[in-house]
C-alpha cells in the first residue's frame, strides 16, 4: 500500500481493527476509514453501498464482525453467524462494484476441525467436523473464506483470506462472561484482588492449549498479507506463545498481583484441546512478531486498568 492509499477497515472498533489502524498510521498511511468510526450498518446492503460510493476505498480489511469467547459463542450462535455472514457478503460485493484493488478477509482459527494435526496448516481446513461450541461462527467464517476465493475465480479480484490465531491486547473485551480467555481472566483476577476473594474461577480443566499472539503483531501481519500475499489458499497469522490455560492463568494472576487460589470449573467447556497454527507461509513473507508474550500481557493489563480507573 502506498502512503496515499485509501484504506477501509470493516468490522467495528474491535482490538484488531484499531491495531490495524495504528499499524497503518505508523507506516505513513493516513486516509483510513472504519475501525469503529462511522461504519455503515453491515446488515443494510444499501448503507454499505453508499459508504463505498462516498469513501472509494482501494484496500479493504474485513477484520470484524461480532466475536466472543466460548461462553458468548454458546449463548449467541445465531447472532454471531448472521452478523459475520452479512458483513462478509455485503462488503465483498460492494468492494467488487467499487473497484477495490485488494481485500484481506480475516477468518478464525475455529474454522479448523476440532481434531486436527498440530500445528494446523492451511491444507487441514475442511478435513473434519468443527468444534460444536463455535460451529455457527466458524461456518460463517468458512463461508466468507469460500466467497473470497469465489470472487477471485469469477471476477479475477485480489481477495485473500488470513486466519489469525487467538489474539489479545488493548481494546479487547474484558467482560468476564463474554470475552476471550485473556480478557476474562485479567478482569476476574483484577476484581478478586480488589475484593480480597480467596479464589478465582478458571473455566474448564486448564488442560486445553491455546496460542496467543499480541494484537499489534496480528496487525503487522495483516499489512504483510495485504502487501505480499496473493493466492486463493488462505494464510495463517500465527507465531505466538503456546500455553495451557493453567499456565496462562498462573501468568495472568502474577501480572495482576493476585495472591489467592485458582479453581478450575470443570462444568464449563474446554472447547478445542489444541489450536496451534502453522506460521510457515506467513514467516516466508519475511514477517516476524515483535512482542514478547509476558510484556504484552502486562501492557494489556495496564490498558485495562487505565480504562477501569
Ligand atoms: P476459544 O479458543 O474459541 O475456545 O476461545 P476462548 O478464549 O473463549 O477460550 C479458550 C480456553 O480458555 C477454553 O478452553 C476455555 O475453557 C478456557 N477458559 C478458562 N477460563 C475462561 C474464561 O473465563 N473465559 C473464556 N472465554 N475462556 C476461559
Amino acid at each position: 500500500m502506498h502512503n496515499d492509499a485509501r484504506v477501509f477497515i470493516a468490522g467495528g472498533g474491535k482490538a484488531v481493527c484499531r491495531a490495524i489502524r495504528r499499524a497503518l498510521a505508523a507506516s505513513g498511511v493516513s486516509q483510513v476509514a472504519g475501525a469503529g468510526d462511522n461504519e455503515p450498518d453491515y446488515a443494510d446492503q444499501a448503507a454499505v453501498e453508499r459508504f463505498f460510493a462516498d469513501f472509494h476505498p482501494e484496500y479493504v480489511f474485513i477484520a470484524g464482525g461480532k466475536a466472543g469467547g466460548i461462553g458468548y459463542n454458546r449463548a449467541h450462535p445465531a447472532t454471531l453467524g448472521l452478523d459475520n455472514l452479512l458483513l462478509a457478503t455485503h462488503v465483498m460485493d460492494a468492494a467488487r462494484r467499487h473497484g477495490v484493488k485488494k481485500l484481506v478477509n480475516l477468518a478464525s482459527s475455529c474454522c479448523y476441525p476440532k481434531v486436527c494435526p498440530q500445528p494446523m496448516a492451511e491444507e487441514h481446513l475442511m478435513t473434519g467436523p468443527l468444534e460444536p461450541t463455535n460451529e455457527a461462527y466458524a461456518q460463517a467464517k468458512l463461508a466468507g473464506m469460500a466467497l473470497a476465493k469465489a470472487y477471485r475465480q469469477e471476477y479475477g479480484l485480489d481477495y485473500v483470506t488470513a486466519i489469525p490465531t487467538n489474539y489479545f491486547g488493548p481494546g479487547d473485551d474484558f467482560s468476564p462472561e463474554n470475552s476471550h480467555v485473556v480478557g476474562a481472566l485479567l478482569s476476574r483476577f483484577h476484581a478478586a484482588k480488589h475484593n480480597g476473594d480467596p479464589e478465582v474461577v478458571v473455566w474448564g480443566t486448564g488442560r486445553p492449549r491455546r496460542e496467543f499472539l499480541y494484537v499489534d503483531d496480528v496487525a503487522s501481519a495483516c499489512l504483510a498479507v495485504m502487501d505480499g500475499y496473493s493466492d486463493e489458499a488462505p494464510i495463517n497469522i500465527a507465531g505466538g506463545e503456546d500455553l495451557s490455560i493453567a499456565e496462562l492463568a498462573a501468568m495472568a494472576g502474577e501480572v495482576v498481583g493476585y495472591q489467592g487460589a485458582l479453581r478450575f470449573a470443570v462444568d464449563k467447556p474446554d472447547g478445542m484441546m489444541q489450536k496451534r497454527l502453522d506460521a510457515s507461509k506467513l514467516l516466508a513473507l519475511g514477517w516476524s512478531p515483535a512482542h514478547d508474550f509476558k510484556t504484552a500481557l502486562r501492557h494489556t493489563y495496564q490498558w485495562f486498568c487505565g480504562q477501569s480507573a
